[in-house]
């Protein structure tokens, strides 16, 4: 016997009308298509307890992750970009940064904090890719500069965790330099003998990958992760050529020389913390 009898039959719920859960209580893995539980991503610092696939997640999380209690002091919170070009495309760039602003809540693609991780003191730089997508500018530049000086000034290591499209665009020139500045402040942690790790997330490209988030005296990616400079259609249309399985993977750049490790987010904290603790002593 069955426990239920539709009493009705040929019920249509049209697809306005069907309920769904709120956004962000469940979310869909976008590897296994598995639903995944809010306070289960937090449980599992954000990634799938299925197929364990790394969800995109941004700076508040990240730090919530690796920084002890979750405490830390935010660095130059305040900066925020000019419009030196007066740069218009489908929107005014001023427009857009407003727009994104209010959106996200972050005034642009990167957030500094200084805090400690396993009791050891560090300044993290976190970039957020749901801003202009992770878009490089003069704001990022700004940010990773002063946190070095920040760094050489205090005699703190330094980790970049980098999450970017690559240079942004509506800056041309002005984010372009951000490279060099970048990399110039870093030759100076260097000389200063203070650790630098970077961490490279999914994804990891253009401008980007091409300066500060590949000069750590250790560079670490999370698994699967995109890392590359161009995009894979951009270089097979100018090499004519097909591309390998897996280019531009983590795995695939960790095994061609330009990664020291892949390291599963759910050990982040625990691996960063015995780096550091090697490269301080
Ligand atoms: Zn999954």
């Amino acid at each position: 016997m069955a426990w239920f009898k539709r009493e009705i039959k040929g019920i249509i719920t049209t697809t306005e009308e069907k309920k769904e859960a709120p956004d962000g209580i469940w979310n869909k893995c976008p590897e296994c298509k598995k639903p995944l539980h809010y306070s289960e991503q937090v449980e599992n610092q954000y990634v799938c307890h299925y197929c364990g696939y790394h969800l995109r997640i941004g700076s508040k999380e990240y730090f919530s992750i690796l920084f002890d209690n979750n405490e830390f002091t935010e660095l130059f919170p305040d900066l925020i970009s000019g419009d030196p070009l007066h740069f218009e495309d489908t929107k005014k760039y001023t427009d857009r940064l407003k727009e994104t602003m209010s959106k996200t809540g972050l005034k642009d693609a990167i957030r500094a904090g200084a805090g400690s991780i396993g009791g050891q003191p560090l300044v993290i730089a976190c970039m957020d890719f749901n801003f202009i997508g992770g878009s490089m500018g003069s704001v990022v530049g700004e940010k990773i500069a002063r946190s070095i000086d920040y760094c050489i000034a205090n005699k703190v290591p330094f980790l970049m965790i980098s999450k970017s499209g690559g240079a942004r665009m509506m800056e041309a020139a002005f984010s372009l330099m951000q490279m060099a500045k970048t990399s110039a402040k870093l030759a100076l942690l260097s000389q200063a003998k203070i650790p630098y790790i970077s961490l490279l997330t999914d994804p990891t490209t253009g401008g980007v990958t091409a300066s500060y988030a590949m000069l750590g005296d250790i560079n670490i990616a999370e698994p699967g992760s995109l890392i590359g400079f161009a995009g894979p259609r951009v270089i097979k249309e100018t090499i004519k050529k097909d591309l390998p399985k897996g280019f531009q993977t983590a795995e695939f750049v960790l095994e061609h020389g330009f990664l020291d490790f892949i390291v599963d987010r759910r050990e982040m904290k625990e691996r960063l913390s015995s780096f550091l603790k090697m490269m301080v002593n």
